[in-house]
């Protein structure tokens, strides 16, 4: 109740007391009744006047009439003791003041008086009725003459009837006002009940009517006022309620369709350019605080405008239609696509890191559209099936741009430039990043083909025992030789095929001739070498793993010791779960596991603990940096002693100097691989470094 008191004064609807309509009420009708009241009584009093003068007149009479007839005795009888005894009659009325029987030019026979009685009335009752009155009667023979004796005259005193007047007066004036009053009062409260409080109970009710869903609420007819106008009103109010809501509902949207209108695209419903403006504004500022990178990609229809002149319109945009379906695949969950207008689309992708990102999108994009466009008879007399190739052109944000205007404006000229080129391919804004792209989409697509035409092989790079002095084991590592690039590293080429997932096929190889490579050895009579095999991460994480490396070492018949394989932290990391059941898969084989790059990736000790795995290779841009940066000393140092402490080998990689090779014994490292002792090298060196070494 205080809360929606609280409200409605907020609201401006709660009502002081003093301007209610109560109050006034109360004040006009006491007002009014009072001033009726007073007016009334000063009418009644007034009335009151008339009747005391009738009253002081018809005493007088009275009085005349009574004293008549001894009068006329006394004036007859010239007997002036029966005058004198008249006229204490007479002023025996206490009201009667002088009394006189005489005759008009001769001395009076009697005579009588007293003074004006004094009374604090008089002052305003003298007003009315006069201090005193005169009254006179002639005095007549009681024959048929009717002769002519005298007068006796008699001036009444009006103070006691003033004083009466006066008391009435009060009576009627207090009387009527407290009538007024209370009638006032009566009126006020039956207004009160059938009007103000009502009325103050719809206002309440009103208070909780939400001005956004005003039909929400409903008003309560009250109860008592179904069939007055209070109901009659109530009843409207709801009704006026609800169409303002429905009206509100119309106008709300046509508002939304027409802002819809002006951010859409008519023909294929997707965002216009003012539209993705405001969009990749959005996006670029949540870029630039992730400190991500952002795609766009404009698009352009190869040959639109013939398809139209071959078709017709209708044909034309039924294909925009289709090829925004299209698109819509391509946006992702912080992307947006948008139609420049005419056969211009934009397409926006967040979360860009690398330029290959970019271009795999568009690639997706390039492909999905040899898939022709399919076209039912209801827009066209024929069966229509139309392939629709587009040129992308690719800006980069933060590179190419900082911002919405520039990222758009360069996209659409890069597009138009690739048009003139060969079209149905993607180009991005700068040449570098576009040669570059190029030329890895080139060796992405090439590698699949590179197993088979025999242009992968493989080198071994031995690895150093610190304990016995002697080559312990290799690292086999893969290389490419293109038949036109030459030898391309493996850094450039893995990663392309682990986007492609091509390294799975790549990786069963490598095993394979590594294999091979070992068995050809141990025939040789090289034993106990160890053979160390990079695996990649979805290696790792593949269903097919423990088949696969059971195979091989049954195959060529190895010692699972013997078999060593290499994994990165990140690779492990990607999907723990899986990797951690086929880490448990080896383990109970007898391969044993490397963790590599040691300290460059999470370096998280609690899958150390928990997956127990066989040894540590200290990655080698510590190696190289130990004797010169005191950090990477203290690092090579620590993984040295965890791996101690943790039961584990360790081994440093890129060991180039002799001094690195003190350094690194003198911490307790088990083994070392690098350029001191080998370069990555052909089966048939690391056979002849081996025997030599083995004398
Ligand atoms: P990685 O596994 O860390 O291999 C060690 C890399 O360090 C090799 O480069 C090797 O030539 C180089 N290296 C060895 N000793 C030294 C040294 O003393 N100084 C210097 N500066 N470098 C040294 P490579 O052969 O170019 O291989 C690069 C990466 O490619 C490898 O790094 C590995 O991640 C990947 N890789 C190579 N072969 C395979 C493979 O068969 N499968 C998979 N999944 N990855 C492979
Ligand atoms: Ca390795
Ligand atoms: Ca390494």
């Amino acid at each position: 109740m205080v809360a929606l008191k609280n409200k409605l004064k907020a609201d401006g609807l709660s009502i002081e007391r003093k301007h209610s309509l109560s109050f006034k009420l109360l004040r006009w009708v006491l007002g009014a009744a009072l001033l009726v009241g007073v007016a009334l009584s000063f009418m009644q009093i007034a009335y009151d006047v008339f009747v005391t003068r009738q009253l002081i007149d018809s005493d007088a009479k009275r009085i005349l009439s009574m004293f008549k007839d001894p009068s006329t005795q006394a004036i007859y009888s010239l007997d002036q003791d029966v005058g004198q005894q008249v006229i204490e009659g007479l002023l025996q009325h206490e009201a009667v003041r002088e009394a006189v029987i005489g005759h008009l030019g001769e001395p009076d026979l009697a005579f009588g008086s007293r003074e004006l009685s004094i009374l604090s009335c008089r002052s305003v009752t003298d007003l009315f009725f006069m201090p005193e009155r005169t009254y006179e009667v002639a005095l007549v023979g009681g024959n048929e003459s009717e002769e002519y004796y005298g007068d006796l005259r008699i001036v009444l005193d009006t103070a006691s009837y003033g004083e009466r007047f006066l008391k009435n007066s009060v009576v009627i004036l207090i009387s009527g006002i407290l009538r007024a009053l209370l009638l006032g009062l009566v009126l006020y409260l039956i207004y009160h009940a059938l009007l103000t409080r009502p009325l103050a109970k719809i206002i309440r009710h009103l208070g909780r009517i939400n001005p956004d869903r005003p039909a929400e609420y409903q008003l309560p007819v009250l109860s008592g006022h179904e069939k007055n106008e209070l109901g009659v009103w109530t009843r409207k109010v709801n009704q006026l309620l609800a169409s303002i809501e429905r009206n509100t509902h119309l106008r709300r949207e046509a508002e939304d369709s027409l802002l819809l209108m002006s951010q859409v695209d008519f023909l294929t419903g997707l965002p216009n350019r003012q539209e993705l403006q405001l969009q990749l504004d959005k996006i670029i500022d949540d870029a630039s605080d992730k400190q991500h990178g952002v795609a766009v990609l404009c698009l352009g229809l190869d040959d639109f405008k013939n398809i139209n002149e071959q078709h017709n319109y209708q044909v034309g945009d039924w294909l925009l239609q289709g090829m925004a379906q299209r698109l819509r695949k391509y946006i992702g969950h912080d992307g947006c696509l948008a139609r420049l207008g005419g056969d211009q689309f934009v397409i926006v992708q967040a979360g860009i890191d690398e330029p290959e990102q970019a271009a795999a999108l568009a690639q997706n994009i390039i492909d999905s559209l040899k898939e022709p466009l399919v076209m039912t008879q209801a827009y066209s007399p024929e069966f229509l099936s139309v392939r629709l190739n587009v040129t992308i052109g690719i800006t980069l944000y933060p590179d190419d741009g900082d911002n919405t205007e520039v990222l758009l404006q360069q996209a659409e000229q890069t597009m138009q430039l690739a048009k003139k080129g060969a079209r149905n391919r993607y180009q991005f804004f700068i040449a570098s990043i576009d040669m570059e792209m190029r030329k890895r989409r080139r060796l992405k697509k090439e590698l699949k083909d590179a197993i088979a035409s025999n242009q992968l092989y493989l080198v071994y790079q031995p690895q150093m025992s610190y304990s016995t002095q002697g080559i312990i084991g290799v690292e086999a590592l893969l290389r490419w030789q293109h038949p036109e690039l030459g030898a391309v590293p493996p850094d450039v080429f893995i990663p392309l095929a682990e986007q492609s997932s091509n390294i799975i096929e790549i990786g069963e190889w490598v095993l394979e001739k590594a294999c091979q490579q070992l068995r050809a050895w141990n025939d040789e009579g090289i034993r106990e070498l160890r053979m160390a095999v990079n695996l990649s991460a979805a290696q790792l994480h593949h269903a097919d793993l423990l088949r696969v490396v059971q195979e091989k070492l049954t195959t060529y018949n190895l010692d699972a010791g013997s078999l060593e394989l290499e994994i990165t932290e990140t690779g492990l990391m990607e999907d723990i779960k899986a990797a951690a059941s086929n880490l448990r898969g080896l383990r109970r084989m007898g391969v044993l596991v490397a963790i590599d790059d040691f300290g460059t990736g999470y370096s998280s000790l609690s899958y150390l603990k928990t997956l127990s795995l066989d040894k540590i290779k200290i990655d080698k841009s510590f190696v190289q940096d130990m004797l010169d940066s005191e950090d990477n000393a203290i690092i090579v140092k620590t993984i040295i002693q965890l791996s101690k402490s943790l039961g584990m080998q360790v081994i440093a990689e890129g060991v180039e100097t002799l001094e690195q090779e003190r350094f690194i014994i003198e911490l307790g490292c088990d083994e070392g691989q690098g350029y001191l002792y080998s370069k990555p090298a052909s089966a048939n060196e690391i056979s002849a470094l081996i025997r030599r070494a083995t004398g």
